[in-house]
């Protein structure tokens, strides 16, 4: 009765959040006595779950898998599951995973908690403590099924080195060809150099930016720390930038380890989305702006003479 997680991949790679859940995974395993195992969907090393805590990896390599189909991938988690007579099933919640989890549970009549964080805080009952309210709130939830499925929200545990001895089993889940209902068929990439959602350091901009022509200085802020760029919502909406890099509570959720804030004001609709950020720096003109009261760091000042000051100190680091 191993506990089974979703190790994520993309392009062949693991993603940070299967590190994160391997490292929530084996702690929860060891406070009940048990193993963990990884399902992987078309990665091709998997070694480096060893470093994390996991004991087995079911290895799956399938073409047809090659593209990212919900219920597909949801059906071989749960022969994955039930292989494993696993009782409870970790995902993350990449915007893959929060697609995925529900149907996980449906199929196994599972129990579901979503934007869990920290361990369980109870085993019996099975408690865990969610966040609610845009990360305004948490509050804790029992399950009371005998099957748990739980989304560990991102960057809420970290990542914890805690070797263990891996075996590796090639997995061949049946798939039906009504598994593919709705199918990714091409993927296209956002415009900065890391993903928003793997970023540890997030740079963004808002409309004190003036426009489009003044984001040499966050895409060059944002090289030197190897952050991710973002923006606010006005400012996509109105061009300056493209979509995907829209944050907020209709765009993208930020759980960065720093994110900084740069000419956006911070209305509550764009500080839901980045609140579970570890650390937030802004820097606003207006020492009136809300953003202030949010941020751990703040800087009041002009973005034009501060961020290229910021720039050059990094640079002479
Ligand atoms: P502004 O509100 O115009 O603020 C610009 C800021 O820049 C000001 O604080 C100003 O003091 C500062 N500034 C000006 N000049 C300088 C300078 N030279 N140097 C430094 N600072 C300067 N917004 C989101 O971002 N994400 C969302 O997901 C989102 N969802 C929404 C959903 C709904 C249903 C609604 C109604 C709104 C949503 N919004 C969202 C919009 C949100 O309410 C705000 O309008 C938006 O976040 C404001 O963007 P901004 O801070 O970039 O612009």
């Amino acid at each position: 009765m191993s506990i089974l997680i979703y190790a994520e991949s993309a392009e062949g790679k693991f993603k940070k959040v299967a590190f994160e859940l391997a490292s929530y995974a084996k702690k929860v395993a060891e406070s009940i006595g048990t193993t963990v195992t990884a399902v992987t969907i078309n990665t091709n090393d998997v070694s480096e779950l060893s470093k994390y805590g996991v004991d087995k990896v079911l290895k799956v390599t399938n073409e047809k898998l090659s593209g990212f189909s919900a219920k597909a991938y949801a059906d071989v988690i749960k022969q994955a599951a039930q292989k494993e007579s696993s009782k409870i099933i970790l995902l993350s919640s990449t915007t893959d995973s929060i697609y995925l989890s529900p149907l996980v549970a449906v199929s196994l009549e599972a129990g579901f908690a979503s934007n869990v964080v920290g361990l369980p805080t109870s085993n019996s009952p099975f408690q865990v403590r969610r966040n609610a309210f845009s990360n305004k709130a948490f509050n804790i939830t029992e399950i009371e099924t005998d099957i748990k499925v739980l989304g560990l929200a991102k960057n809420s545990y970290g990542i914890f080195e805690n070797a263990s001895t891996l075996t590796e089993e090639e997995f061949n889940p049946t798939i039906g060809e009504n598994d593919f209902g709705i199918k990714v068929e091409s993927v296209e990439k956002g415009s900065g150099k890391v993903s928003i959602a793997d970023a540890d350091i997030v740079v963004s901009g808002g409309r004190g930016l003036k426009g489009p022509e003044n984001w040499a200085m966050i895409e060059e802020l944002a090289s030197v720390l190897g952050a991710a760029t973002a923006c606010s919502k006005p400012v996509s909406d109105l061009d300056w930038r493209p979509h995907s890099e829209h944050v907020g509570q209709t765009g993208k959720p930020v759980a960065a380890n720093l994110y900084i804030a740069i000419g956006i004001s911070g209305a509550i609709q764009h500080i839901a989305g980045i609140n579970s950020s570890k650390v937030k720096l802004v820097i606003n003109i207006d020492p009136e702006a809300p953003f202030f009261k949010v941020a751990d760091y703040g800087v009041v000042g002009d973005a034009f003479d501060v961020v290229p000051r910021l720039i050059e100190k990094l640079k002479a680091f």
